[in-house]
């Protein structure tokens, strides 16, 4: 079923999303070569935990080992924290991040450059960021869950980029995920409408290739069929009556995105 927050559970959600929103930044500096997946790791486990209560929402979940998922170049999600991989000049890499507080989740993750990387690269993650700015403005009383992924689809256009289709955002709330799924891929009107109190975790996925995407032997990791880079951008946001309400950020990059009528709409 589809849960319907109050304002004050939306507020709480917030509080948990915060601490997500400024580990994002907080981390940025971390992300050099080097560092090892694990490290990263435990700056993130390190940060949350250094809030009241705050406890990493995937650390247990499935049985995943890490507190964060680090994912490097061609891995799309659920990359396993680990000290012998280490960050080189170049690489891209995705973390995601889940906090619990005071019962409540929310979900966010973004994906750093690694000191310099190609223009191939950084392109990726310039359309990824700006696909899930798209997608957040679809997020309003009356348009549906395909407006979400129809909006992910219509900003990357005819780029050569595959739209990872076999993982999909998701509701937040009690749960890290909960009900409806949201698809990165959509039709204008089509799935369950989207209501004032729906809380919803929207993720574009592309790869700089196919959008086929297949899991290592680990049982976690899942990368690109075809080992192509791959970008992953997420933010738990809430549907208001005044419009899309990010959780996990407090501010959008005014400077590299101008909204819809943007460049990126283009
Ligand atoms: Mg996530
Ligand atoms: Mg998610």
């Amino acid at each position: 079923m589809i849960h319907l927050r109050s304002s004050e559970e939306i507020d709480a959600i917030a509080r948990g999303g915060a601490i997500i929103g400024e580990l994002l930044e907080a981390v940025r500096p971390e992300v050099r070569p080097g560092v090892s997946t694990l490290e990263l790791d435990r700056f993130c486990e390190d940060f949350i935990c250094s809030h009241d209560g705050a406890t990493p929402a995937f650390k247990g979940l499935y049985g995943f080992p890490g507190s964060v998922c680090v994912s490097l170049n061609e891995e799309v999600v659920h990359g396993i924290p680990s000290k012998r991989r280490r960050l080189k000049d170049g690489d891209i890499v995705s973390i995601d991040v889940g906090v619990r507080l005071d019962g409540w989740c929310s979900d966010s993750a973004w994906t750093y450059p690694v000191g310099e990387v190609s223009g191939e690269a950084e392109k990726l993650l310039e359309v990824t960021e700006k696909a899930l700015w798209n997608a957040l403005d679809a997020a309003v009383p009356g348009n549906h869950v395909g407006d979400i992924g129809a909006a992910v689809m219509a900003l990357v256009g005819g780029r050569p980029y595959g739209i990872i289709r076999d993982l999909v955002g998701h509701g937040v709330g009690r749960e890290v995920h909960e009900e409806p799924q949201v698809p990165n891929v959509g039709r204008v009107g089509h799935g369950p409408l989207l209501r004032p109190g729906m809380v919803v975790a929207i993720e574009p996925m592309l790869s700089a290739g196919t959008a086929d995407i297949r899991t290592l032997e680990d049982g976690w990791t899942v990368i690109t069929a075809d080992r192509a880079l791959s970008a992953h951008f997420e933010h738990t946001v809430a549907v208001t009556d005044a419009g899309p309400r990010v959780l996990t950020s407090t501010a959008r990059p005014v400077d590299a995105w101008t909204g819809p009528g943007g460049p990126g709409n283009a």
